[in-house]
């Protein structure tokens, strides 16, 4: 078998236009849907991403800017910087870009993400907004996941039903994916560091999310054969080649469905980034 390779890219383009669309009905209204990023530091990545975040908010008439900081930034700047945007009815989604600098602590930054204006929350990292999807009733969901929802629904996969494994439980990935496959009524294994004979439970899965951050993973052996496999990870390899978390070549002998690294998961957490914006800018105009 040969795995049907999802193009994440065009995909991207089509939520894109979708976003689009509701982004100009709410300028006929008035509305300017607004996001700011709050950047921090001289992480090449995160420039990289919030770049790429800004292009697509100006494609789909998205007003967009960025606040940037050195790396020496206080938490009390950041803390006053989201005061202000929360309390500016122009910004209807803040972004706080991670990782944060050095000098911010892991407590500092959770902080940081708790002080975001709910309402305002268009990455879903809030803790309220984490417990709206566990009680089935989503305000903001995570963009990485939504969009892996959304790349299993243009594959024609339906959760209902299946064996899905989620391998890395981290709360912006691992956990709300687990919760939207939940919520589409798969029968759900998270996998982290700590699971026992990692091979043989994704062996079982129908739908296989890899969300660890480990080169090349998940091999072609560890898959069902026609089973949809949605790769998250970005990682560089020995060579310092961009791959994902599961083996390219082998799996998708295996596969029946699989996204590709780049341009598969990457594009759709910025397409559903902009969707968030929308969203938040649409509710806050009633
Ligand atoms: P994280 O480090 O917070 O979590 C990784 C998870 O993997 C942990 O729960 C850990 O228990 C698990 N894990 C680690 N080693 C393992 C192993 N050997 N076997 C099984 N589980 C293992 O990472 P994250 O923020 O969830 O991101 C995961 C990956 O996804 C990273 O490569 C990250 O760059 C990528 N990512 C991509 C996008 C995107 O838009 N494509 C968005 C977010 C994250």
């Amino acid at each position: 078998m040969s795995a049907t390779i999802l193009d994440g890219r065009a995909i991207a383009l089509k939520v894109r236009a979708e976003v689009a669309q509701r982004a100009q009905a709410l300028r006929a209204r008035g509305i300017v849907p607004g996001l700011v990023v709050i950047l921090a530091g001289d992480d090449p990545a995160s420039a990289v991403y919030v770049r790429s975040k800004g292009r697509a908010a100006e494609a789909c008439g998205i007003a967009a800017r960025t606040v940037r900081f050195g790396a020496d930034v206080s938490f009390a700047t950041l803390q006053a910087t989201v005061a202000e945007l929360n309390a500016d009815p122009a910004v209807h989604g803040i972004l706080i870009q991670l990782p944060l600098p050095p000098g911010v602590s892991a407590e500092q930054t959770t902080a940081l993400l708790e002080q975001v204006d709910p309402a305002k929350d268009v990455d879903g990292f809030h803790p309220q907004s984490l417990g709206h999807l566990v009680a089935g009733e989503p305000t903001f969901v995570a963009c990485t996941p939504s969009g892996c929802m959304r790349l299993l629904a243009e594959a024609g996969v339906d959760p209902q039903g299946k064996r899905a494994v989620v391998i890395g439980r981290s709360t912006i990935v691992g956990k709300p994916m687990a919760l939207l496959l939940l919520q589409a009524h798969a029968t759900v294994t998270v996998c982290h560091s700590r699971t026992q004979d990692l091979p043989a439970v994704v062996r079982d899965a129908d739908i296989v999310i890899a969300a660890v951050g480990r080169a090349r993973l998940v091999k072609g052996d560890w898959i069902k054969p026609g089973a949809a496999v949605i790769d998250v990870g970005i990682n560089r390899d020995g060579e310092g080649k961009l791959c994902g978390d599961v083996d390219f070549e082998s799996v998708a002998l295996v596969a029946g469905v699989l996204t590709p690294v780049p341009r598969g998961v990457g594009p759709m957490t910025i397409a559903y980034l902009m969707h968030n914006v929308c969203l938040a800018a649409a509710r806050a105009a009633g």
